[in-house]
């Protein structure tokens, strides 16, 4: 009956009835080397490229200063208070092309995400300047809340394999490829900056290393609707069987 009962009270049950609790956190605000025509965001916003000022984990992230040790903290926080047991995490790193970051921020930010996890509830006041990403990730494997899951979205073109070296000594599990179409033409006509070679190179490069893989389509974009509705949801059911969580 108790079991029913923290049911009940939980707002969202579904949001974590697996028993694992997504946590996104976005990186800072900073240009995006391309300029796709279809792109929000950006410094007009003061939000990262791809984000409008009211998605919900920029309204999260913006009052935090995008600090990844007080996002994660705060979240979990509000997870706990919606009465949801967090005990295993799926961290997501959002913010448009995150492999087009520095090496050094990058590393700085899971860093410190980490350290987040594994210090709560004991928590500090934000992130430190030099987190030792190597001692946090061991420290987790016996923290009470463990992290099962490390995601982060990216352009094909910023898949390649020095991408995913870095990506593996973070301790990346998950990419999200930014795909958009299976159609040069409409690559093309969005001004992408990449062709679908370039997502076929990405899939076998992410693939030899062993990752999960989903891809992102955007079945709206005006160049597609030209083409009809038959050719674009080819390659949503390419998308379905690809996606581990679809
Ligand atoms: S690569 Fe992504 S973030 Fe950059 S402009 Fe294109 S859609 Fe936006």
């Amino acid at each position: 009956m108790s079991n029913v009962n923290a049911l009940l009270n939980r707002l969202k049950p579904t949001r974590t009835i697996s028993g694992v609790v997504p946590i996104a956190i976005m990186v800072e605000p900073v240009a995006c080397p391309f300029n796709c025509t279809y792109c929000p965001g950006g410094k007009k916003t003061n939000t990262p490229k791809s984000y409008l000022p009211d998605s919900p984990v920029v309204l999260r992230a913006t009052p935090l200063n995008y600090d990844p040790y007080r996002q994660v903290v705060a979240r979990i926080r509000q997870y706990e208070a919606l009465h949801h047991p967090v005990s295993k995490v799926e961290l997501i790193v959002m913010g448009g092309t995150v492999t087009s970051l520095p090496e050094s921020y990058l590393t700085w930010f899971v860093g410190n995400a980490f350290k987040a996890i594994n210090d709560y509830p004991l928590v500090g006041s934000g992130s430190i300047e030099s987190p030792d990403i190597e001692y946090e990730h061991r420290r987790n494997e016996k923290a009470r809340i463990r992290v099962v899951a490390l995601e982060l979205e990216t352009r094909p073109d910023f898949a390649r394999p020095r991408h995913i070296d870095l990506m593996l000594r973070l301790g990346f599990t998950r990419v999200e490829v930014g795909v958009q179409s299976i159609y040069d033409d409409v690559l093309r006509r969005v001004r992408r900056g990449h062709g679908v070679k370039e997502v076929i190179e990405a899939t076998q490069y992410l693939k030899d290393a062993a990752y999960k893989v989903c891809y992102h389509i955007m079945p709206g974009l005006p160049a597609q609707r030209l083409i009809g509705t038959s050719r674009w949801l080819r390659p949503y059911s390419v998308t379905q069987a690809s996606c581990p969580t679809a």
